[in-house]
């Protein structure tokens, strides 16, 4: 029969029908390959088609390694949201950023789509038996698809992969091997157990159908993007395909671990090229943790193969690939060919801040790995790489179940403890419980009166200060009311603006100075104003901070805060 796509080898060209079984080039031995389609023909039919489909990942199947779709076998893969994060955009000064919420797949991970075309393809080709290893994530996935598709599934995870996410596993009926060693060491027995046993076995990016099902990201992104920004057919400047419908985002941001996720959608971005359904591809940025960060030691010393870290040390198992191989080899190729772009690192500890202030200011609650990308983000438009105009979709790769203590730290949850009689189930008085109430311990938090007569400007500083810290809010719209607020509720610090309607700034600080009672409450001052000397001199020795508006960003003012309150 023949199929819609033929295997190419990457090493000498070599063309192929496409058999699971098969996992290397039968002229070369390379067993990089991949499934290249009739692109000419698909550019007349498949932008036909599109509009008519179910927005899943199967919209895409002539663009698929899969000869019949089985709907028997869907969990509802694909079809994903795009989310624009206005809030964060707010905060870091970029307005275009979208959120594409890969926690939204039936197991909550990216890593649904690959197991989703996966299992589809070896279901098709009548296999019923095969060997992953995995930092976690595809274990689950792989996991449910197996057990849709009745394929008996061996998942060799290592032992820093939480319980939780192994039992979730078990639970599905795979067969989990926990290998204590690294990941590169678990994919070492995996191949090994596979080889003996004659099962066939995931190799990841090496195999044909993971990378297929990543390039459904790059079919998504593009068509919701366009819904959100317009088609850019027809605009002028510097379109190569002057007719081409559909967005690229200026910047695809994932988390990377052994970097499947961005060939696979550098591939999606390739084809739509070739489509002429866009003109342009978006540069990549791969951020990797800090403690496992082979692609980026490499990327910054300049050099075409990835060293190994021999022993990962992150919290993060998800991101903890040691020796990426070739992969990292052809994604710096692409990028200093075609895409563009950079590797970076985050510490745990920048990637567990992200993780609040993705949750707090965006109702989006991700696991560490996914969290790694968010703190890229930042890391990124805080040193101007990334550029305010710049459209940006970051890779929302996984969910956060259950949130792990060391994030959360000490005194996340506040404590009603009822009278002793109440668990002895006596009626106990309502001032009893009012009392218990009393104790949980919100007021204790520090007060912080926030004085700007923008409401778009206090709610910023709100959000920024609600994402990472409890305070105490006030908020006053004009100079007066920032006195009689501060009179009253004795902040312990005030974040003034100077441009105010009727009292301005400069007199509300005159007015808490001639007080006792508020007279030493530090005040930091945030002003969209450039001050003349004279009004520098009368805030001397005033104020505990000056801060520019619209450039501070906000771990300057955090630390501020942080120095004044606590
Ligand atoms: C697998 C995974 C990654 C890393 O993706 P790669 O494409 O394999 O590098 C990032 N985040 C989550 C949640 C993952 O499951
Ligand atoms: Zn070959």
């Amino acid at each position: 029969m023949s199929s819609h796509f033929v295997v190419e080898c990457q090493d000498c060209g070599h063309q192929t029908p496409y058999s699971p079984t098969s996992s290397a080039c039968p002229r070369c031995d390379s067993q990089w390959r991949q499934a290249t389609y009739d692109y000419k023909t698909l550019s007349q039919s498949l932008p036909l088609q599109l509009p008519g489909r179910t927005f899943d990942l199967w919209r895409y199947h002539e663009l698929l390694p899969v000869r019949t779709p089985n709907p028997e076998l869907s969990l509802g893969e694909g079809g994903t949201p795009l989310i624009r994060a206005a809030n964060l955009g707010m905060m870091l000064g970029c307005p275009h950023i979208y959120i594409k919420d890969e926690r939204q797949g039936p197991t909550s991970s990216f890593k649904d789509r690959q197991a989703a075309v996966t299992i589809a393809a070896l279901a098709e080709a009548g296999i019923t038996e095969i060997v992953i290893a995995s930092t976690g994530n595809v274990a689950i996935s792989y996991s449910a698809y197996a057990a849709r598709a009745g394929i008996k599934l061996w998942a060799f995870v290592t032992s820093l992969v939480p319980l939780v996410k192994m039992r979730e596993v078990a639970l599905y009926g795979t067969q989990l091997v926990k290998v204590t060693g690294n990941y590169d060491q678990a994919k070492q027995v995996a191949a090994e157990f596979a080889r003996q046993r004659g099962l066939y076995l995931d190799r990841g990016v090496r195999s044909i159908p993971t990378v297929e099902s990543m390039k459904t990201i790059a079919f998504e992104v593009a068509e919701q993007l366009t819904s959100f920004l317009g088609s850019p057919a027809g605009s002028l400047d510097g379109n190569k395909h002057p007719t081409s419908p559909l967005h690229s985002p200026d910047w695809y941001i994932q988390a990377v671990s052994g970097g499947l996720g961005p060939v696979g959608v550098m591939k999606g971005f390739d084809e739509l090229e070739e489509l002429e359904l866009v003109d342009r591809v978006p540069a990549f940025a791969n951020i990797q943790a800090a403690g496992c960060a082979p692609m980026v030691h490499a990327w910054k010393d300049n050099k075409a193969t990835a060293e190994p870290v021999r022993t990962p040390r992150t919290h993060i198992a998800t991101l903890a690939t040691g020796d990426p191989g070739r992969t990292y080899t052809y994604l710096r190729e692409r990028m200093l060919n075609k895409f563009g772009g950079l590797f970076d690192s985050v510490t745990d500890q920048e990637a567990f801040r992200a993780m609040h202030v993705v949750a707090k200011m965006e109702g989006i609650s991700v696991e560490p790995a996914t969290a790694v990308a968010f703190a890229g983000l930042i890391k990124l438009v805080r040193s101007g790489e990334i550029k305010p105009t710049d459209v940006v979709v970051i890779n929302c790769t996984g969910h956060t179940v259950p949130v792990e203590q060391s994030v959360l730290g000490e005194d996340w949850v506040h404590r009603v403890d009822l009278p002793r009689e109440a668990y002895e189930g006596a009626e106990i008085p309502e001032d009893g419980l009012l009392a218990a109430l009393n104790h949980v311990s919100v007021d204790r938090y520090p007060r912080i009166l926030i004085a700007d007569d923008h409401p778009h400007v206090r709610r910023l500083i709100k959000r920024i200060l609600q994402a990472q810290g409890n305070y105490t809010l006030f908020e006053a719209v004009d100079g007066q009311a920032a006195v009689d607020l501060s009179q009253k509720e004795k902040p312990d610090l005030i974040i003034l603006d100077l441009m105010m309607p009727e009292l301005d700034g400069f007199s509300v600080l005159d007015a808490l100075k001639n007080d006792p009672d508020t007279a030493n409450i530090p005040v930091i001052v945030v002003t969209a104003k450039e001050l003349t000397n004279q009004e520098k001199e009368r805030l001397n020795g005033q104020i505990q901070h000056l801060m520019q508006k619209g450039d501070f960003i906000s771990e300057e003012l955090l630390e501020e805060v942080r120095s004044l309150v606590n």
